[in-house]
């Protein structure tokens, strides 16, 4: 430092061994020979005295002159470094003739030899540092002027292994002045950082080592994450900070130091700054606080953030109104006035039956249905079901939240309900089983209802002769069995039954309700049962079985389904046979108020499918409607399909207290985002909200563990798609009629419950090992993103161009009717065995033939009615498609009906360009020349066609272009239009080996 002091850094950093200038007497090195160096006084710039070390034997051969320093103690530096002042007289501006002994350098030497070693001199023991050279040597005029040309060096010395050392400076004959030598270490000097110290540090021997060090915490500090770590540099500089010191909870940090928290302040977490005051309703007294405790009455639990108000319970739900039809009560309420301060306000509900002495009251039993449920309600209603009739009951509705459980003492806040349920009809009888068989009489027998909703006072049995449908006999029983007597021997009847039962005191109109239908013939000396079909509740074998009797039951059967279906066709008994003509006959006003499905009653306006995106939490959604299951419980075995989040497995599932079931394991590979997993659990928010034997059933979820699994139901047969390819023309018609009608089932359950699919495609149904199809996939927008078939529109949403309706694409208009359009599209991938709809054709060329009005032919061998329903499922106009009740009972019609489904698709309804043109009213079929000539706009010509002698198709696909000139198509693009088509019509019925009929 030349020029003043060096920084304050430098001078923290740099500690010297020797500084010739501090050292006011004299030095004490040793010069050999004695002539050589000599000490001499001088004083510097400012006057102050300073020593000098000087030799200037310029004029004399052979020079060796040494200067010998103390011994000098390293302290432990292993790298020490040399700074050196001198002045150096330039040669030239010598006088004359000692150009040839005259140096201009000296060398700086250095000798690990410890103090005693040195005793006795010995240069051969040195080891050169360097060569000292000047930047700038002075002159005599220079001298003259008193100007110091101060050289300043700097060398480095290292690694050093010994506790000290000597440095010696030996001159071959220059004119020399040592002004300084100062010989120093570099060191890291003490340092406070992010709270954390770091000790004075004395760097590594080599020039680019850096030396770790571990700080420590200054008091009331904890390390955050880690200990906190510097390096040290050779050049004594902290470098690369690593981890850091908070102040520990109670404190803050105030200017680098840790300050106690005052009282009425918390801080509780490591990663806040500063002391926090207390939320509401909560204090703290003392300083130093890490939390901050509630008041009396108010209450925090584990999950709520430090920073969170106290809270308390809720009031009692308010303005609770009940409305009452027939078993079932409706309730509804509004929000408590005083939520408690928390967002997780639930409702329970305890339903109280009135006992008839109208004082007492007990607790309802496990038959009433909660709907969705009892406990835990995140809405503020309930639907209450299969409550008795007539009577009266008292509902209590509270609210709780998180800290309900925590308030102990705190009264529960109820608001209080009573009700009257109204007269009700009973439950359908459910298994009817016949008895003994006499040559005119029968015996039958049932169980009461589950639900009378009263005292059953009669049971009403319809039953009639199955030649004679169009007459009937009712008998009633007070009794569960009775004989039927007066019957012809060997005929066959048919029973079907109902219960009635009085309302109140006064009997009125019974209420009916249909219950199964039992087929049996009389006996002509012994019994048969003919087989019930499509009736799950009959299953009996004949008493004395006779191995004619199966001829004569087959027989019998194939007349009765005949009677069945045209007893059903008359439309005079059954509820389903009423709703069946979709596209004509206008719905009983009544039965728009109230549909049955599945023997449960539906209400208007209930609308039981809640979008999980209701829900703020999506977890919430989840475990609100699919069960937690734990892992122990699942047993992987093996990996049966790939899904969009991972690996589709299958294996047992035990449940403690149920049988073992197999199931099918969705995984959510591991690596997932957040949002991930929320899509993948969307899924299972949707499915468990349904229970539908054709929707795959949910047996719930494993998110506590991982990976995260979507617990399901196992369909043996995997997806319908692939099981069709692999089964080609392995099915008879009633066994596909079967599979769609399943389909249609529970796609009447979905759209019932409000929810539309949007991806209803043969990939996304599963078949079990008894070829019952069920409907999966579910997740609205995620699953078209999942879906291999979805592609982009023009408006920018993925929709599976093939399987969606029009006004679907066109405008996202995603309702229960484009469903219907999707399942038309599925029945054609059933009857043609999995074959890809529109074959090849490009999404844009579907999109447009279907705009045009084109539609998919019948599949080969497609029965005629079917062809017909899709077609009218794929009607442009979407409220003329048939809605998914008419599609099911237009199904169970034909499968009732076998002989309906032996007219198969004409064959001209495969030709036509492929496509066939829809037409609304016939269905687009092509019967005559001049329809396919009018099908490809060449109508024209069926004039000439005539005259030409072709009146038929089959005449037409022998045509060459020969002909075709003849009959006077002259125009060559016509010709090729008209060629092409004939073409095509060979291909098609060369590929269908059929000959056409027309
Ligand atoms: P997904 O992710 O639902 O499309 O499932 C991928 C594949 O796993 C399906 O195509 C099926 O082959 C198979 N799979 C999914 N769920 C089941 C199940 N419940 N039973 C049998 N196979 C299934």
């Amino acid at each position: 430092f030349p020029h003043g002091v060096p920084p304050r850094a430098d001078r923290r950093r740099c500690m010297n061994l020797l500084d010739s200038r501090s050292v006011m007497g004299d030095l004490g090195w040793v010069a050999y020979p004695k002539n050589g160096w000599e000490e001499i006084g001088e004083v510097d710039e400012d006057y102050a005295p300073i020593h000098t070390y000087q030799v200037c034997r310029v004029m004399e051969q052979n020079q060796n002159n040494w200067l010998h320093t103390n011994w000098i103690l390293t302290e432990g530096a292993q790298r020490v470094f040399i700074e050196l002042k001198f002045t150096l007289r330039d040669c030239n501006s010598l006088p004359g003739g000692v150009g040839g002994t005259c140096k201009e350098t000296f060398n700086m030497d250095g000798t690990g030899m410890t103090e005693a070693e040195n005793r006795v001199m010995k240069e051969s023991r040195y080891i050169k540092i360097d060569t000292i050279a000047a930047d700038e040597s002075f002159t005599e005029l220079d001298l003259g002027d008193r100007v110091m040309k101060l050289n300043t060096e700097v060398r480095d010395l290292g690694p050093l292994t010994r506790k000290g050392f000597y440095l010696a400076f030996q001159d071959l004959g220059a004119c020399i002045a040592l002004v300084s030598v100062r010989v120093f270490y570099k060191r890291c000097p003490f340092l406070v950082k992010s709270l954390a110290e770091f000790p004075d540090t004395i760097p590594g021997s080599e020039a680019s080592q850096l030396v770790e060090v571990v700080g420590r915490c200054v008091n009331n500090s904890l390390p955050l994450y880690e200990p906190p770590r510097m390096h040290c540099s050779t050049e004594g500089e902290w470098l690369v900070p690593i981890g850091k010191c908070v102040c520990q909870p109670g404190f803050e940090e105030i200017n680098g130091s840790c300050q106690v928290c005052r009282p009425g302040f918390y801080r509780s977490l490591l990663e806040s700054q500063a002391c926090s005051k207390c939320p509401p309703h909560s204090v703290a007294r003392r300083a130093g606080a890490t939390a901050c405790a509630c008041e009396d009455g108010y209450y925090k639990i584990d999950s709520d953030p430090a920073n969170m108000a106290c809270t308390r319970p809720p009031s009692a739900p308010r303005n609770a109104i009940s409305n009452v039809n027939e078993t079932s009560v409706f309730l509804e309420w509004a929000i408590p006035m005083e939520t408690g301060g928390r967002k997780d306000v639930r409702y329970n509900i305890l339903c109280r039956q009135v006992l008839p002495d109208g004082r007492a009251l007990e607790e309802c039993g496990p038959n009433v249905r909660f709907l969705p449920r009892r406990v835990g309600l995140s809405n503020t209603s309930v639907m209450v079901a299969d409550l008795q009739a007539h009577t009266n009951y008292s509902f209590l509705l509270e609210a709780v939240n998180g800290v309900s459980e925590l308030a102990k003492g705190h009264a529960k806040q109820y608001v209080s309900l009573n009700v009257t349920t109204n007269q009700a009809a009973p439950s359908p009888v459910s298994v009817v089983r016949k008895g003994h068989t006499g040559r005119s009489s029968i015996t039958i027998s049932w169980a009461e209802p589950d639900r009378p909703n009263g005292i059953i006072l009669e049971y009403e049995i319809k039953y009639f002769e199955k030649e004679q449908d169009s007459s009937y006999t009712i008998i009633k029983s007070k009794e569960t069995e009775m004989v039927v007597e007066g019957l012809k021997p060997s005929s066959l009847y048919i029973f079907q039954q109902a219960t009635a039962r009085s309302a109140g005191v006064l009997s009125s109109r019974p209420a009916l309700t249909v219950s199964n239908q039992l087929q049996q013939t009389t006996s002509c000396g012994s019994a048969s049962l003919i087989p019930p079909v499509f009736s799950s509740a009959v299953t009996a074998t004949s008493e004395r079985a006779q191995v004619s009797i199966v001829a004569v039951a087959i027989t019998l059967a194939l007349v009765l389904l005949a009677v069945v279906a045209g007893f059903l066709l008359n439309g005079s008994l059954s509820l389903c046979v009423r709703r069946c003509g979709y596209s004509k006959a206008k719905q009983d006003p009544e039965e728009e108020k109230m549909h049955f499905h599945n023997g449960h009653i539906k209400f208007p306006g209930v609308r039981t499918y809640i979008d999980p995106l209701t829900y703020e939490d999506p977890n919430q959604a989840v475990h609100e409607f699919a069960q937690e299951i734990d892992v122990s419980s699942i047993c992987i075995e093996r990996i049966i399909g790939a899904g969009e989040f991972g690996e589709v497995c299958s294996g047992p599932l035990r449940l403690p207290g149920k049988r073992e079931i197999q199931v099918a394991i969705k995984t959510l590979k591991a690596g997932y985002t957040e949002q991930q997993r929320r899509d993948f659990l969307w899924e299972a928010s949707i499915m468990g909200q349904f229970n539908h034997p054709n929707i795959i059933g949910l047996e719930g979820v494993v998110t506590k563990s991982k990976p995260v699994m979507i617990i399901t139901e196992y369909m043996e047969n995997g997806s319908l798609d692939t099981f069709l390819k692999k089964n080609d023309a392995q099915f008879t018609v009633i066994q596909l009629v079967g599979m769609l009608r399943g389909i249609a089932s529970g796609m009447r359950y979905l759209s019932d419950m409000g929810y539309v699919h949007r991806d209803l495609a043969a990939r996304n149904i599963l078949v079990n090992s008894n070829l019952v199809c069920k409907v999966s996939d579910f997740g609205l927008s995620r699953v078209l993103e999942d879906d291999p078939e979805a592609a982009y529109t023009t408006r920018g949403g993925k929709i599976p161009i093939r399987w969606t309706a029009p006004e679907a694409i066109a405008y996202r208009k995603f309702t229960s009717a484009s469903d219907v359009w999707s399942y038309g599209i599925v029945m054609w991938e059933v009857m043609s065995y999995g074959e890809r709809p529109y074959w090849e054709m490009s999404n844009q060329d579907v999109i447009k033939a279907v705009e045009e009005s084109y539609r998919l032919p019948g599949p080969m061998d497609c029965p005629e009615a079917l062809y017909h329903l899709m077609m009218d499922c794929w009607q442009r106009e979407r409220t003329n498609r048939p809605k998914f009740d008419e599609i099911v009972c237009l199904l169970d019609k034909l499968i009732r009906n076998p002989s309906s489904l032996k007219k198969l698709v004409n064959s001209s309804h495969r030709v036509s360009n492929l496509l066939v043109e829809h037409a609304s009213e016939d269905g687009g079929r092509i019967r005559t020349v001049g329809e396919w000539l009018d099908s490809i706009k060449m109508g024209r010509y069926s004039e000439l066609f005539m005259e030409g002698g072709y009146s038929s198709l089959d005449t037409v696909a022998q045509m060459t272009s020969e002909d075709l000139r003849r009959v006077g198509v002259n125009l060559a693009g016509h010709q090729k239009k008209i060629i092409t088509s004939i073409q095509e019509m060979r291909v098609h019925m060369n590929s269908t080996n059929s000959v056409l009929n027309i």
